[in-house]
């Protein structure tokens, strides 16, 4: 059983006395599970009586986990002043309608992967378009702040945390381009919620025309990165239907995964768990190895599946859209990382079966060289070989974030290097009892 003081053990900051960060290190990072473990994080700030109420409580950071920390901590009790960098918080989703966020799909092939409400007893959410999901937890922020002692502040610079519960930050005007003189303030707890960062080749959560119909002669393009997000925008660029189909999110959910889970899903839970590289603190070489077994089998796994199930891929293939194809470039042997979601890792294996042509999966990396940007490939056969990239294909990048940690807040960052990231699943499980946000929201 993982306790309330294992909890802040694992979080705590070495060398900054009464910091906890929220899984900015972690691989589980779903916005439902930075929810949990920020609530987790307060229910065992609460709990071991680390904070009680009225003592000060700082959060870094206005994302989900940040918010939903400093909701829950106001409640209970406290005084808590949060800290963002960006002019406005959920700066990172805020104004995303094309991207749907479900809290619980991440889970799926295992039970209640469906459910689509989050059920958390602060800043709940039900599956939907990012914007409005943002939205109503917006608002739902903005009533915390008048019923608790809660204080946004945005624009923040210069922030330096000295130790001993104490920090200091100055505010930036962006309208006039005036900074605050500093604020000092003590606190009992800081709270880093920072995320993980934003892409540098253009942040995910950025509105795009992929989903649009392309004129013209098929569209050419390359994704680079079988992380989710490459998979997701593969799927988006060849499982998009045409025309008034053209929403990918309701067609999977309400059509596609529930056969899914008529026919193939006590295959696919096992063949998941069986696959699932344990926990462990690998590097290197040695991890790459790991990843390279893992896709073997679940390539063996999904073309058995496949090849058993022909009415999936029916249902897939009248998806197809007639204006696209599509290069997936990725680092393994086959496109299927332990790190992304089963469902996206499923679909990839669908569009290999079912759209021979029109999507192809190279094992290499993308690169730029003095000829343009190209493909160099690193699969066994071919390795060495070079594709270019041609001027007219689209090049999409999902390399992942750059830490916000290393980007904002060096001084945390290198406090941290020595942590290995949680590789337990123990802190995206809810451990709060329930009666302990009884109340909230009652008015
Ligand atoms: C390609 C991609 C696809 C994803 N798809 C999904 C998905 O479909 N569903 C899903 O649930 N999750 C998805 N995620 C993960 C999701 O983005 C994160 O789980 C979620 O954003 C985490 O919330 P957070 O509050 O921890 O971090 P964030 O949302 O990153 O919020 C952190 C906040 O901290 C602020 N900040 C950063 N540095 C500082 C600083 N130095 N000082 C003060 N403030 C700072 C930021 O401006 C931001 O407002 C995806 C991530 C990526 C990269």
């Amino acid at each position: 059983m993982f306790s309330a003081r294992d909890m802040l053990r694992y979080a705590a900051v070495p060398g900054l006395d009464r910091a906890y960060v929220i899984g900015c290190l972690e691989r589980r990072v779903t916005i439902y599970a930075q929810q949990v473990r920020a609530l987790n994080t307060v229910n065992a700030l609460f709990t071991t009586g680390r904070v009680q109420p009225g003592d000060t409580v700082v959060v870094l950071g206005a994302g989900f986990a940040g918010l939903t920390a400093a909701v829950g901590a106001a409640f209970l009790g406290a005084e808590v002043i949060v800290l963002e960098k960006e002019p406005i918080p959920f700066s990172v989703q805020a104004g995303c309608s094309q991207r749907w966020i479900h809290p619980h799909i991440y889970d799926w092939p295992y039970a209640n992967s469906d459910q689509a409400s989050a059920e958390l007893p602060v800043l709940d959410w039900q599956a939907g378009p990012c914007e409005s999901v943002v939205r109503d937890l917006r608002a739902e922020v903005e009533r915390a702040q008048r019923d608790y002692r809660l204080e946004i502040n945005c624009s923040i610079e210069d922030l330096q945390l000295p130790g001993e519960g104490n920090l200091r930050y100055q505010a930036h005007d962006d309208v006039g381009g005036l900074r605050s003189p500093y604020r000092r303030i003590r606190y009992s707890a800081l709270i880093v919620a920072v995320g993980f960062g934003v892409e540098p080749d253009g942040s995910y959560w950025r509105e795009d025309d992929l989903e649009q119909p392309f004129p013209g002669p098929r569209n050419g393009f390359v994704v680079s990165g079988i992380g989710d997000g490459g998979l997701i925008e593969s799927v988006r660029l060849r499982l998009g239907g045409h025309g008034e189909q053209q929403n990918l999110f309701p067609w999977l959910m309400e059509e596609f995964l529930p056969s899914l889970n008529r026919y193939l899903i006590g295959e696919l839970r096992a063949a998941e768990s069986a696959a699932e590289p344990s926990p462990s603190t690998y590097a290197g070489d040695e991890r790459h190895r790991r990843d390279e077994g893992f896709s073997h089998e679940l390539a063996e796994v999904y073309e058995r599946l496949l090849g058993e199930h022909p009415e999936v891929l029916r249902a897939a293939g009248s998806r197809l859209r007639p204006d696209s194809q599509v290069r997936l470039v990725g680092t393994l042997p086959e496109p299927y990382h332990p790190h992304a979601s089963a469902l996206n890792r499923f679909l990839v294996a669908v569009l290999r079966h079912v759209d021979g042509p029109h999507f192809e999966y190279i094992q290499g990396r993308t690169a730029a060289s003095a000829g343009g940007r190209v493909i160099r490939r690193t699969g066994t056969a071919d390795a060495g070989t070079v594709d270019p990239i041609e001027d007219d294909t689209r090049l999409i990048v999902r390399h992942g974030p750059t830490s916000a940690l290393e980007a904002g807040l060096a001084g945390l960052a290198e406090k941290l290097r020595g942590v290995s990231p949680m590789q337990l699943d123990a802190p995206r499980i809810p451990q709060w009892d329930s009666s302990l946000f009884e109340g909230y929201g009652s008015g």
